[in-house]
């Protein structure tokens, strides 16, 4: 097929879209590890869990085996409201950067929420609505999580509690507005509205919060009324599978068009939208039948893939959660202040964690004031205003562009564009203002969470 015939945009009808999710833990050898019972050190069974998930959602999140999973009609019907996602060839920034690399991103900010979180915000109450459950409760760090579960209760009548990260709380007043536009009751963590929010007020008075603590009121909240279930918004197996949808999408429009890409790149904060976009095409892989180069990028300030360790943490500072085996800096690491709130995640999904640790996947970290200059420079040729994070996965997609027209290569280059940044021109701001600092933690910052890491035998001894 010849270049020109390539569109700037490449749709898919409504016919073509997925109507199933891929579920990449089938095709993998080295399963990502099972989460673990803190008190017995025993993998969680599907009824411990139910305490604190749905039902559906833990078959889903146990299920190491089933490769397709049907997409329920209520959640395609959903889904088109604003999918398929356009995957965009950037002909614009390839000319500004006079690279031979072809250079296409798949474009996820085209809803209110303006971000990925949306696909798997409406699986997760579809599911908590059919179980009969009054609501959901969850923790938002950056406020995308918390806007797009938001919508998708709204629009089932479910009610929704979002613990909100202090300091994102008090910074973006405008996000708190937007889910409380779709009915939502947004609290501010640590809060003295729960237990363990009280421990953590008493033990560091003055904090503006972390997601690890808002994660863990937000189970508690959960746990304590009848009727209600917790949701996380990443991270969770189950939360990679419904993302599977972006790459779904990604690969039947580049296949319209017989296209193969070279090098697959995402920003990673618990992994989902890495994960989903990589999710078909690491199959393919890991059956042998073709290959791929996929980079995850993360800030230098959080680098849980890149400085981590890979062993058994906690998924919360309250150490309320089960233990998942990850890529991790320690779930009392509280990263300094980064303006890409939704990767300041101390640790990495369990199959990424796993795929990463196997060769499978690379990683690499990036710092702030680059990241924005990458921000800056695809705003003016590409017209979309990034948000912070997704400009983590363009920064690296220009680097490699660049490094094409050292070297001639024609790579084609695919990255996930997960959302637009709007509600974070305190960012930009401090960008244009030259006040944005580069924060890198030491090796010496990064042991006090090592050192956290429980300790048993197989683990971090
Ligand atoms: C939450 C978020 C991320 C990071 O989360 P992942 O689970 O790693 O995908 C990236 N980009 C945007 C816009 C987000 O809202």
């Amino acid at each position: 097929m010849s270049e020109t015939k390539i569109p700037y945009k490449i749709y898919l009808e409504e016919n073509e879209m997925p109507t199933r999710w891929y579920n990449v833990r089938a095709d993998m050898k080295n399963k990502p590890a099972p989460l673990l019972n803190p008190g017995t050190l025993q993998p969680m069974t599907a009824e411990e869990l139910e305490g604190v998930f749905c039902e559906e959602l833990i078959k889903q999140e146990l299920d190491n085996d089933t490769r397709y999973i049907d997409i329920p009609q209520e959640i395609l019907d959903f889904y088109k409201m604003y999918r398929p996602a356009p995957l965009v060839r950037a002909y614009c920034l390839e000319k500004k950067l006079q690279t031979p690399a072809k250079i296409y991103y798949k474009f996820e900010g085209n809803n209110t929420s303006g971000s990925h979180k949306l696909n798997s915000a409406i699986a997760q109450a579809y599911y908590a609505k059919k179980q009969g459950l009054k609501g959901v409760t969850t923790e938002t760090g950056a406020g995308q999580w918390g806007t797009a579960l938001s919508m998708a209760c709204s629009y089932l009548d479910l009610d929704c509690k979002v613990y909100m990260v202090k300091c994102s709380y008090e910074q973006k007043p405008f996000r708190r507005e937007v889910m409380r536009t779709y009915g939502a009751s947004v609290t501010p963590s640590p809060s003295m509205d729960t237990e363990v929010g009280r421990k953590i007020l008493a033990e560091h008075p003055g904090t503006t919060g972390s997601l690890g603590c808002a994660i863990s009121e937000a189970v508690e909240a959960a746990t304590t009324r009848e009727g209600y279930r917790y949701v996380l918004g990443s991270v969770l197996n189950q939360v990679l599978l419904h993302q599977s949808i972006i790459g779904m999408e990604t690969k039947a429009a580049l296949d319209k068009y017989n296209i193969t890409p070279d090098i697959i790149i995402g920003c990673a904060g618990g992994g989902s939208n890495l994960g989903g976009l990589i999710s078909p095409f690491m199959g393919e892989k890991l059956r042998g039948e073709k290959d791929y180069q996929f980079i995850a990028v993360e800030p230098a300030s959080c680098p849980s893939l890149t400085r981590g360790v890979y062993a058994y943490d906690f998924c919360d500072t309250g150490k309320v959660c089960p233990l998942a085996k990850m890529y991790t800096l320690g779930s009392g690491f509280i990263p300094s202040a980064n303006h890409a709130g939704g990767l300041r995640y101390h640790g990495m999904s369990s199959t990424l964690s796993q795929l990463y640790d196997d060769g499978l996947m690379e990683a690499r970290s990036v710092e702030q004031t680059a990241v924005f200059a990458a921000a800056e420079e695809f705003a003016r040729v590409e017209g979309i205003l990034p948000a912070p994070e997704s400009s983590h996965a363009i920064r690296v997609a220009i680097d490699e562009a660049l490094k094409c027209k050292e070297t001639g290569e024609e790579k084609t280059i695919v990255f996930g564009l997960t959302g637009t940044g709007y509600f974070d021109m305190y960012a930009y701001e401090s960008f244009h203002d030259g006040t944005m600092k580069d924060y890198i933690p030491t090796d010496e910052d990064l042991k006090p969470g090592f050192e956290a890491i429980p300790k048993f035998p197989g683990n971090m001894m």
